[in-house]
């Protein structure tokens, strides 16, 4: 500490370059400062710091850390807290650029796996930003030591020792991760594909902020008939609504809360945080949104189940486009996320094509068969459950087409749900899209896919640039940039965090390294790297220390990587979609 106050008054006024020398670690009372890397400039990157406790002056024998999701978990609680007391104890903006902040990445209202914080036997380790403050090119080293010898050590005192902490919110935190954890394993036990705790909030605050709404929020009730009962292990007994397997429809008038619903099991998939309002809402964990998407990039997809005799003879086999339309981005979206194992779709009318959900009795009269390549959803659904087991709730409020081919059909009806799959049973009759079987070929789960030399050119830059220094960018949740490739994933909906964003750019400069050797098996391939990522750290990943990563699902992942444009894929190795 001493030898880093003295490096600062050294500093008082000198050229921005001179903070270089702060490089290094240093001993603190309680805590080790490591100083990895200086910005060159007060505008560029902030420096990356880190800060290392044992596990002796974190006091971590407080808390009991015997499953891996109670580490993360921790890791997430110490994450919020420090950003909590950044808040607090540093002064913020202080000269030119951005200096004078620390800052750590920004948690949302998931628990992920992340590496700003990471717990073990041995300690904590923390990641942050420090932006070294200057006027102009002129260091501001009396800033500088204020920030350093003051005020970091006073967030670490906050934050990281755990006898200062709220110790019962940290438990309440830890106990609610494994509560979300035994839930989603209970889903698979049980043979449900959702469940819905009753007295769950779910409105947000808006479409940007996924806070709880705060005021007039009407607390999630079952219906009798739906309702089932679980045992968490520190909750105890809890219940809400099953969502069994099948095909399960959500109707209801406009602005009744459909759309809120189904939003809450796409984000079931995601361990939430005390307070949230879905923290007793769970989805399998291969739950996948599937919408409509018009101009994305399509790679060599079997759409035909869905989509046929396309004009002027297109192939729909090996579908391809830089700019798909609705109905043909909807059938690819499903294609893909049947290829990685989903198990559970996602639909809300609001973001589908109407032509790729029904087509009805008036409108097969006058266009014919023959001259509508579109077999739509509603004939397909059932067979997508019946011979693959793919379940899938659907949103649906304009139409009853859906009614003969619903096992469940669940009523909003003022934010409130009710069972009516008796009566949509008997209003279905026997509707003729049970007995109308598709002409287009059968689903399968789509073969496993292969990408060919191509995926490092689609990275463009890999080829150039060393891979330490390809730049790996996340525009918010919207756009990733690798290189000179940009992806779009502002409608991949379940990425709930730019870290997720990120750790897929690392993760394709993996896949585009491994694949200048020869095609590789994308899901395959993709499985194996996340694994490996979850098991070893998110570290691995990158060329040095950085603390803002989160790790993505593999569905989000591959979603990615489809939506490289110029991705080259060669034809399924195995017969799949046979
Ligand atoms: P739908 O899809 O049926 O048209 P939405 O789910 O979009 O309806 O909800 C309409 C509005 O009602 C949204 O602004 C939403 O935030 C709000 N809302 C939804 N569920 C609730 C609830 N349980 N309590 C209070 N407001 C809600
Ligand atoms: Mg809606």
């Amino acid at each position: 500490m001493e030898t880093l106050r003295q490096r600062l008054t050294a500093l008082e006024g000198k050229g921005y370059k001179a903070y270089k020398c702060l490089e290094g670690s240093y001993r603190f009372p309680g805590f080790t400062l490591r100083i990895d890397h200086v910005q060159g400039d007060p505008y560029a990157d902030a420096s990356r710091i880190r800060v290392q406790l044992t596990a002796a002056s974190a006091a971590l024998e407080q808390v009991d850390l015997h499953t891996m999701r109670r580490r993360i978990a921790l890791e997430d609680f110490l994450g919020r807290a420090v950003a909590g007391a950044i808040d607090r104890r540093v002064k913020g903006r202080r000269g030119t650029g951005r200096s004078g902040q620390i800052t750590i990445a920004g948690y949302g209202q998931q628990i992920l796996v992340r590496n700003a914080v990471l717990v073990t036997n041995e300690g904590i380790e923390v990641r942050m930003r420090c932006a070294l403050p200057a006027d102009g090119r002129s260091i501001r080293a009396h800033d500088a030591a204020e920030m350093l010898l003051q005020e970091l050590p006073a967030v670490v005192a906050d934050a990281l020792v755990l006898n200062h902490l709220p110790l019962d919110n940290l438990n309440a935190h830890l106990d609610c991760a494994e509560d979300q954890g035994a839930l989603r394993d209970w889903l698979e036990h049980e043979g449900l594909v959702a469940f819905v705790a009753d007295g769950a909030l779910l409105p947000r605050r808006s479409g940007v902020d996924d806070r709880p709404l705060e005021e007039s929020a009407i607390p999630f009730r079952s219906p009798e008939t739906l309702r089932r009962s679980v045992t968490l292990p520190h909750a105890g007994q809890i219940t809400g609504m099953g969502v069994p397997t099948g095909v399960t429809l959500i109707v209801g008038g406009g602005f009744h809360g459909k759309s809120t619903l189904l939003r809450a099991l796409e984000r079931g998939v995601y361990d939430h945080i005390p307070g949230d309002g879905r923290e007793r809402v769970a989805s399998l964990p291969d739950a996948v949104k599937i919408r409509a998407e018009d101009g994305r990039a399509v790679a060599s997809v079997d759409i035909s189940p869905f989509i046929n005799h396309l004009p002027f003879g297109r192939d729909t086999q090996r579908f391809t486009t830089d700019n798909a339309s609705g109905s043909t981005s909807q059938a690819a979206n499903i294609v893909e996320a049947l290829s990685c194992g989903c198990r559970l779709m996602l639909v809300d009318e609001d973001t589908s094509a109407t032509n790729f959900m029904i087509r009805d009795r008036r409108m097969q009269a006058l266009v014919s068969r023959e001259k509508e390549p579109i077999t739509p959803l509603v004939q397909r659904v059932r067979e997508l459950y019946d011979n693959l087991g793919v379940s899938s709730v659907i949103v649906m409020g304009g139409t009853g087409e859906f009614f003969a081919v619903a096992d469940t059909v669940v009523m909003m009806d003022h934010y409130q749900p009710s069972d009516v799959s008796a009566p949509a049973k008997d209003l279905a009759g026997d509707e003729w899209h049970r007995r109308e079987a598709p002409t287009t070929p059968p689903l399968g789960t789509g073969g496993r896919r292969c990408v060919s030399e191509a995926l490092p050119q689609a990275l463009g830059a890999i080829r150039q640039i060393e891979q330490s220094r390809l730049k790996i960018q996340a525009r918010g949740r919207r756009l990733l940039r690798c290189g000179d490739a940009e992806i779009d994933l502002a409608q991949v909906e379940q990425f709930v965090d730019d870290g997720q964003l990120l750790a897929v750019g690392f993760l394709l400069q993996r896949l585009a390294q491994s694949s200048a050797c020869g095609a590789i098996d994308i899901v395959h391939d993709a499985e194996t790297l996340l694994a490996e990522a979850a098991r070893q750290g998110l570290d691995q990943l990158t060329p040095y220390v950085q603390g803002e990563l989160a790790l993505p699902r593999l569905y989000e992942l591959l979603a990615a990587i489809n939506r490289l444009r110029n991705l080259q894929v060669e034809a399924p190795r195995d017969a799949g979609s046979a």
